[in-house]
């Protein structure tokens, strides 16, 4: 399967009033840290508060007239993508979503009308049940990053970065199942093929990083985690992220829990944004020290801002929080 800017332009026309060009903006905090111009994407500011939604509207504005409703698997914020679309489009959702999501994205996805099954205790569970319900109920499976069109919906972010900033070097990615990495990347190397892609990613189960590094889809455990949105594999009859992402994302980098900790409060402190821990792993990596040098102006993108609320405010004031059998130890911030 080939997939080009021409998708990703495709995607453009089909989410166009639905999913919004978010702000791009400075952050004065980072570019100190990191030595050369930091600019951020503020996908958390999308109607869903992810980026997820684009994926999401350019898959089921593509679906045929006489499609019966969709289901999907999701980490939270594709399914709460899916059920905003498929209640524009007037058409059932069903979203299969494993106990390791946390509440406020299960509700946020009721809230939208859709149907919600908890399936099993890892997100391949949830995914190997939206498959089973697709044959057994007539119902189109979306996924949330093997997907053309979701893919193509990605790729728009990297559009609109390259239109605001043509002189941007290097962009930090968020990477659970590549959607976003493979969208941005395309589009950004399509303008600029020189611009360096970097998938930056949790460093307990790491799917798409193992993938690479074995040359083949493979199958990591699942772990609760601060950035709970890149928890998941990339399925092992993966068709186009992972092949996107091989060819496209120039390097990668793995972050622990301490260190999405204090780029949470980083992003709260200094720029003043609520942002989930899979949006902040851009920040992670470059306050951590573990990018190299990095040509700038440096890009990230802030993908979501679908927290618990109790466990952010924790986490804000320096306490100490539990996310299943994660313990992550409190620290204050200081700058
Ligand atoms: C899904 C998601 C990601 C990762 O996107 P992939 O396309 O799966 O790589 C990053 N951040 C947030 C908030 C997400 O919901």
């Amino acid at each position: 399967m080939i997939f080009t800017l021409a998708d990703i332009l495709a995607a453009q026309a089909r989410i166009k009033g639905v999913a919004d060009q978010t702000p791009f903006i400075p952050s004065p905090f980072m570019s100190a840290a990191c030595g050369q111009e930091f600019l951020m994407k503020m996908e958390n500011m999308q109607p869903v508060g992810a980026f997820k939604l684009r994926g999401a509207v350019s898959a089921v504005m593509a679906l045929c007239e006489d499609v019966r409703g969709v289901t999907c698997c999701s980490t939270g914020n594709h399914g709460r993508g899916i059920a905003f679309a498929a209640a524009k489009r007037g058409i059932k959702a069903v979203i299969c979503m494993s106990s390791l999501v946390p509440t406020a994205k299960v509700e946020a996805v009721r809230a939208l009308g859709a149907e919600v099954r908890i399936i099993g205790t890892t997100q391949d569970e949830a995914m190997h049940e939206s498959q089973r319900i697709c044959e057994s109920e007539g119902l189109v499976e979306i996924s949330p990053f093997d997907d053309p069109h979701v893919i193509g919906g990605q790729g728009t972010i990297g559009l609109e970065m390259l239109e605001a900033r043509p002189d941007l070097e290097t962009i930090l990615v968020p990477l659970s199942g590549g959607g976003l990495a493979a969208g941005v990347a395309t589009a950004a190397k399509a303008i600029n093929p020189r611009i360096r892609v970097i998938g930056i990613t949790m460093d307990r189960g790491a799917a798409m990083y193992e993938s690479v590094k074995a040359n083949t889809p493979v199958e990591v455990p699942e772990f609760s985690s601060l950035a709970d949105s890149l928890g998941g594999g990339i399925g092992l009859k993966n068709r186009l992220s992972f092949q996107i992402c091989r060819d496209l994302i120039d390097d990668y980098i793995l972050v622990t829990e301490d260190e999405i900790r204090h780029a949470m409060q980083v992003m709260f402190y200094e720029d003043r944004m609520v942002a989930e821990g899979a949006s902040v792993v851009g920040m992670a990596a470059v306050l951590s020290g573990k990018s190299p040098a990095l040509g700038g102006p440096v890009a990230t993108i802030v993908t979501g801002r679908n927290l618990d609320m109790p466990t952010f405010a924790h986490i804000m004031m320096g306490q100490d929080v539990s996310i299943g059998k994660l313990r992550v130890k409190g620290v204050s911030y200081a700058a």
